[in-house]
């Protein structure tokens, strides 16, 4: 499974964003071609998405918040729901809704020109919370008071006439359309200039929505009739103004943390892969020489044993010690014994079989596997071996030059020993006769005695 990078993501964002716009277009045509049919039934249906989608923001927001950490879209969504109960209470008092049929059109544009001074209170303040965190509670109680009090304001009388039949929007209608356009344009300006905190596509979706909504706010400075063409395409605005607010909100607030953790769980397997790769390396493995240490090659050389057993074949072992390394890291320090040791290492890699194997015994014993091998054939390999070494001069510090010989013994299976404790007791036996006979010589069991 791959996961897109965020820049493949938002390369992709204009067809995203494209594609998306299928859905509401064809809803404004439907929804226009209901307003000839009926305007009440096209202004309600405009209402009950605005509601829905403002309900559904917030509650989406809220759910998710504890593994999104937006605040900026809980801020928004603390808001929103209360912007979706005035849009109610603006649609139920509509001209020609049969709920309060002496409500008058005052009421629903009173309602409206609220509404969106508290959108445009909520769009203007809520940059200020991109990387702020603050109590969600507080924040949605706050809202819900600035809205019930607008309400009372309104049914008490005491909010100012928007509108008056016969004559049509009052001045303060008008002169509020404007004032609410200029905080959204002020709160596009802030929204822009906080943009390095604010994801992309939020960013653009939320700039589109709010645009949108002071298009419709012009549109609804124009109009004589709540029925007329200015009010049908101020909500048509306002629809596919919440259609992005949709987008932003709802979408992305679904999608982007299950790609995010997805993307997150992907890269701590891959982590562990590492460490578990890691670890079964050292648990196998002499960190020094990068030879197989003790513990595989006595799994291993059972394995063969038991193999060699069954199909009557022959196995030889080395163990090869070298002489006199003390000498070496009490001349030069430990760190040359190092490079020595490293070195031997290597020599004796490169110097066996694909099929043979090597490891690191002990401190500077090293022990060779040589499956299928007769004694004749291992004690060639290990003359080359040991001559190998022996010429071998090896760089130290600056051009400094050492040289270093290794004793050998040689066991082979089933002439010496039947198990591998028997094989190695033997291969060291021989080792300790090479070292008594001077030191830098191969001594097999036979030739030990
Ligand atoms: P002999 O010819 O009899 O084998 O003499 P020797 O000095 O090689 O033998 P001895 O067993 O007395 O000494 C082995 C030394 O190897 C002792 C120890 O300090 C050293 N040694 C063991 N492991 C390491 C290592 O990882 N690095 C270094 N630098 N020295 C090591
Ligand atoms: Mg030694
Ligand atoms: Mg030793």
């Amino acid at each position: 499974m791959t996961i897109p990078t965020s820049d493949a993501v938002s390369a992709g964002l204009p067809s995203s964003i494209k594609r998306s716009w299928i859905l509401p277009i064809a809803l404004a045509i439907l929804l226009i071609a209901i307003s000839f049919h009926n305007y009440l039934l096209f202004h309600t249906l405009v209402e009950i998405f605005g509601v829905v989608v403002a309900a559904l923001a917030t509650v989406v927001v809220w759910q998710t918040y504890t593994f999104s950490r937006n605040h900026y879209l809980m801020y928004l969504g603390c808001g929103y729901i209360w912007i979706a109960a005035l849009a109610i209470a603006h649609t139920v008092v509509y001209k020609g809704m049969a709920i309060y049929p002496d409500a008058g059109p005052n009421y629903p544009t009173q309602f409206w020109i609220a509404n969106r001074y508290l959108e445009a209170f909520l769009l203007l303040s809520a940059p200020f919370f991109i990387n702020r965190s603050f109590n969600r509670y507080a924040a949605i109680s706050l809202f819900g008071l600035v809205a019930v009090t607008l309400f009372i304001l309104i049914v008490l009388g005491k909010f100012p006439d928007a509108y008056i039949e016969g004559q049509g929007l009052t001045p303060f209608k008008v002169a509020s359309e404007y004032v609410v356009n200029t905080l959204l344009f002020v709160a596009i300006v802030y929204l822009w200039k906080s943009r390095a905190l604010i994801d992309t596509r939020i960013l653009k979706l939320l700039t589109a929505s709010i645009a949108l909504t002071i298009c419709a706010g012009f549109s609804f400075t124009f109009y004589v009739s709540v029925y007329g063409l200015s009010n049908l395409v101020g909500h048509i605005f306002a629809l596919l103004s919440f259609w992005l607010i949709f987008e932003a909100i709802i979408s992305t607030t679904l999608k982007e943390p299950v790609r995010v953790m997805s993307h997150n769980l992907l890269n701590e397997i891959e982590e562990r892969k590492q460490v578990e790769t890691e670890l079964k390396y050292l648990a196998t493995h002499d960190p020094l020489t990068g030879l197989y240490n003790r513990k595989v090659m006595e799994q291993r050389i059972t394995g063969e044993i038991l193999r060699a057993a069954r199909y009557n074949h022959v196995l030889s072992v080395f163990m090869l010690d070298l002489d006199h390394f003390k000498r070496i890291n009490d001349t030069y320090g430990h760190k040359v014994g190092d490079i020595v040791l490293c070195k031997i290492a290597s020599i004796l890699e490169s110097s066996i079989r694909k099929t043979d194997y090597v490891a690191r015994y002990g401190g500077e014993e090293f022990a060779v596997v040589l499956p299928e091998t007769p004694l004749s054939e291992a004690e060639e390999l290990a003359e080359r071996l040991r001559s190998q070494i022996a010429d071998q001069a090896i760089s130290i510090t600056g051009d400094q030059e050492i040289n270093i010989t290794a004793s050998v013994g040689i066991a082979t299976f089933p002439e010496n020993a039947q198990t591998w404790d028997e094989l190695l007791e033997a291969a060291d036996k021989a080792m300790y006769s090479a070292k008594e006979n001077g030191r830098n010589c191969v001594q097999t069991v036979n030739s030990a005695g």
